[in-house]
């Protein structure tokens, strides 16, 4: 086991005190733990950012007039980088993420474009 690094101070502790789980307060009073803080901190940005190109997706499917065929390409782009990165998880994105997404488009889109078209013609007869 090689040495852990405190993610605070950077201070390098042998890997034979993180036998069993345990933890180890470092100097600087940050606990350190061997949770390979790099694999950690990658997969957390890995999810926030996946969350974060969702929501992009979502406010596109609900407040954006793009073509339906845009909104497509980002959803294949978003399903190529789950693919990539979370590749146990595709199909749970499908559930969450697409299946929303599609019933937004269903049920929004018809409503929010007919909303315009009423706005259009009070805008007109005032
Ligand atoms: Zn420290």
């Amino acid at each position: 086991m090689g040495p852990v690094t405190c993610r605070s101070c950077g201070r390098s502790y042998d890997g034979t005190l993180f036998r069993e789980g345990r933890v180890v307060l470092c100097e600087c009073g940050e606990w350190v733990e061997r949770a390979r803080p790099e694999d950690v901190r990658r997969a957390l940005g890995d999810v926030a950012d996946l969350a974060r190109r969702a929501d992009r997706i979502t406010s596109l499917v609900l407040y954006s007039d793009l073509p339906e065929i845009d909104i497509d390409i980002e959803i294949e782009k978003l399903r190529e980088f789950c693919r990539e990165r979370f590749p146990d998880r595709t199909a749970l994105f499908e559930m969450v993420y697409v299946a929303r997404w599609r019933r937004m488009r269903e049920q929004g889109w018809a409503r929010s474009r007919g909303d315009e078209r009423t706005c259009g013609d009070d805008a007109a007869t005032a």
